[in-house]
């Protein structure tokens, strides 16, 4: 079971991330179930257009590496160009969680590094497994989700 986070803030946002689900589906990921897609101001960059995020839960026979690879590639498909960190694009796709692997190497860090810091993350995974734990730090979506809006 794995936890795609999906974004958009150029173009036809909700199409975007629509495409993306298809890609997705026909790179063999099989989307189980999937989240509102919620408007969020934009991290980092303020001057920028708003996004859409939503998150995907989906079973999946890739190993991490593999999957990164398959959504980087999409994302190329759909068009993304690299920008600036943190800036616009038309789509981007991250892995949250992967079943309750660990790891931290130069190109993949599992679970997402900024899952327990990114409100656009944590609400739309919050809908969608509520008591799920964080499996370095043993706390759940939940909590992770209430700490943070206390400081919005
Ligand atoms: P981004 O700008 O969000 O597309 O991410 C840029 C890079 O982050 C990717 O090329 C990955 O090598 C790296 N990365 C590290 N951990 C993750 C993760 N959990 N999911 C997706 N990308 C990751």
């Amino acid at each position: 079971m794995v936890y795609i986070g999906i974004g958009s803030n150029l173009g036809q946002r909700e199409d975007n991330c629509m495409a993306s689900l298809r890609q997705l589906e026909l790179d063999g990921i099989k989307i189980l179930r999937q989240s509102s897609m919620i408007e969020t101001e934009p991290w980092g960059v303020k001057d920028q257009p708003g996004f859409i995020n939503l998150v995907v839960e989906a079973h999946t026979g890739l190993d991490p590496e593999a999957l990164l690879a398959v959504l980087k590639n999409i994302e190329g498909r759909l068009g993304r160009e690299k920008t600036a960190r943190w800036g616009p694009r038309l789509i981007d796709l991250d892995i949250l969680l992967y079943n309750s692997l660990c790891m931290d190497t130069p190109e993949l860090t599992i679970p997402h590094r900024e899952l327990p810091n990114r409100d656009f993350v944590l609400k739309p995974l919050f809908e969608l497994v509520p008591e799920l734990s964080h499996p370095v730090t043993g706390r759940s979506v939940r909590d992770m989700y209430e700490h943070l809006i206390s400081f919005l």
